[in-house]
């Protein structure tokens, strides 16, 4: 086992579980800062193997690989956190894993998770196990309609989750969504979502971006606001349910909790994320430090750094859809001096397929998210 009490210093090499754009955001961040990086999954070319050192190739499940893997890197962080949890052991037995394989277990099934919130006394939307119709009958009953069914387990963006409207439809919400552990939740007619992005260090400090104000289209983030336009009593209390859940969770790297805000003025958790979030991709071009270096500061030991939001920012997601006339106009986009383009490197743009974004800073919020709209429809 590898030295786990000193920082990891400049020039160690960082081991990322999963390829996507996060990890791409991360790999950059920290080879800027002098690391080396490492990325593990199941396929090449990706968003991260593309700017990491060594990209390796296997399944998750692939336990020799990942211990070959946790080998050659001196600390295992993940960008995906559906990796199974004898992934994260495995990995374990070579080096350490931030944060660690419980906090996936935890944050990867809705069930788990939201019964580790209630229990631990945070406000979460109203919930129920589903087994069987029975059940889902009685939680509607219970919940009233309109009330969202969800999977427990590996649901992202929407996906795996049906609005019920009517207890008629309750059977056939069932099957669409097939045998498996579900979650019923009662339907919040929320004022408005936002994120708490936070980062927690080896030593327990605690950094925090403030609260974003997020917008989604198709149960997808859309466009994200910092700061968001709270009144401050609701955004410290924000702030604190998330600093406390990091505590609870013993947190080492950055987590996400997302949340609705009721038109009653309460926050309910409606998710955790523990990794650099959507929401917070506008530190990459926005903040002292980003996310991502967070994360990296974090996993190695390091102090955090200021999350200072240089200015008001707003960040627009772009989707595989907007390929749908040919390539994207980006010279258009480009045409605005303030828009900072982020593309993934994904080779095939498909619908509702995160593919990049667009940040801006400007003098207010408002101004920044009606720019970056205005960027992205000049992209069309
Ligand atoms: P999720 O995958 O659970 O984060 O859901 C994606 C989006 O669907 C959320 O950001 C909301 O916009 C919407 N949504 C999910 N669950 C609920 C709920 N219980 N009530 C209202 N809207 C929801």
């Amino acid at each position: 086992m590898k030295n786990s009490t000193g920082p990891i210093l400049p020039g160690s090499v960082i081991g990322v579980l999963g390829s996507g754009q996060l990890g791409r955001m991360f790999a950059i961040a920290a080879r800027r800062m002098g690391y080396r990086v490492h990325t593990f999954s199941p396929e090449t070319d990706t968003p991260t193997g593309q700017v990491a050192d060594v990209e390796i190739k296997a399944h998750y499940d692939d336990l020799n690989a990942i211990r070959g893997f946790a080998t050659a890197v001196d600390v295992v962080t993940f960008e995906f956190e559906n990796v199974p949890s004898a992934t994260a052991q495995a990995a374990a037995e070579r080096a350490p894993v931030r944060p660690s394989g419980e906090i996936l277990h935890t944050t990867q099934h809705r069930l788990r998770e939201k019964t580790f919130l209630s229990n631990n006394g945070f406000p979460v939307t109203p919930f129920k196990t589903i087994n069987s119709l029975q059940d889902l009958q009685a939680g509607l009953a219970e919940f009233g309609c309109p009330a969202v069914l969800k999977t427990a387990g590996f649901g992202y963006d929407g996906k795996g989750q049906t609005k019920i409207k009517s207890v008629e439809e309750a059977e056939a919400a069932l099957a669409l969504t097939g045998r498996q552990e579900m979650v019923l939740e009662a339907f919040v007619d929320f004022d408005c979502e936002v994120s708490v992005v936070a980062a927690r260090g080896l030593d327990g400090s605690f950094a925090h971006w403030g609260v974003i104000q997020n917008q989604h289209h198709n149960h997808i983030l859309d466009v994200s606001i910092a700061p968001a336009n709270l009144p401050p009593g609701i955004a410290g209390e924000a702030v604190e349910i998330a600093r406390a859940v990091l505590e609870e969770l013993e947190v080492v790297g950055v987590l996400c909790v997302e949340f609705f805000l009721t038109k009653q003025g309460k926050l309910l958790i409606n998710e955790l994320a523990p990794r650099p979030h959507n929401s917070g991709h506008l530190t990459f071009d926005a903040c002292v430090t980003s996310q991502f270096e967070q994360q990296l500061r974090a996993v190695c030991g390091l102090p955090l750094g200021s999350t200072e939001l240089l200015r008001p920012a707003a960040m627009a997601n772009l989707l595989g859809d907007l390929w749908e006339g040919g390539e994207p106009n980006w010279a258009a986009a480009c045409a605005f001096p303030d828009v900072k383009l982020n593309l993934y490197g994904k080779l095939v743009p498909k619908p509702g397929r995160k593919m990049g974004h667009l940040t801006v800073l400007s003098r207010t919020a408002e101004e920044a998210a009606a720019l970056v709209r205005a960027a992205r429809n000049a992209l069309k």
